[in-house]
């Protein structure tokens, strides 16, 4: 049983259930940005009485308790994310891997948006990773000998 998890479940007011300590510990040795369902099928084997609803039903407390991020590059897929501080994601559209970037101090500035209350602020970016770009290249060789 992890112990710092524990405890930062309690101090965020959760209450620190066997099941919700373990889906927390995953994401926070997954910053792979997984979703619900790998969560699941990760878990599943371990802990046979987990449902999808739990582990939906707790990544919304985290979310709640600012503890976890939702990341919706996809419109039909969240993944989630224990790093909450300011950070770019960049999906692939080859391998669909999702990769952290650092944003340059306050990469947009929201003065324009004074009267509004801002509830996330997200910086996404779509393209191909350099792994990718190496294959396609590679190919692109092998077609031109
Ligand atoms: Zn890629
Ligand atoms: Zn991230």
């Amino acid at each position: 049983m992890n112990t710092d998890i524990a405890k930062l479940l309690i101090k965020k007011e959760i209450k620190p259930s066997y099941q919700r300590i373990k889906i927390l510990d995953y994401l926070v040795s997954n910053p792979n940005h997984p979703t619900v369902e790998q969560i699941y099928h990760d878990l599943v084997g371990e802990i046979p009485t987990l449902s999808k609803t739990t582990v939906y039903n707790s990544i919304n407390l985290f979310i709640e308790a600012g503890i976890v991020q939702p990341i919706n590059i996809e419109d039909h897929e969240t993944r989630y994310d224990y790093n909450v501080t300011g950070h770019g994601h960049f999906k692939c559209i080859e391998c669909g891997g999702i990769h952290d970037f650092q944003l340059e101090s306050d990469a947009f500035a929201t003065s324009h948006l004074n009267n509004y209350l801002i509830k996330e602020k997200n910086v996404y970016c779509k393209g191909i990773c350099p792994i990718c770009l190496e294959n396609k290249n590679e190919k692109l060789k092998e077609v031109e000998q």
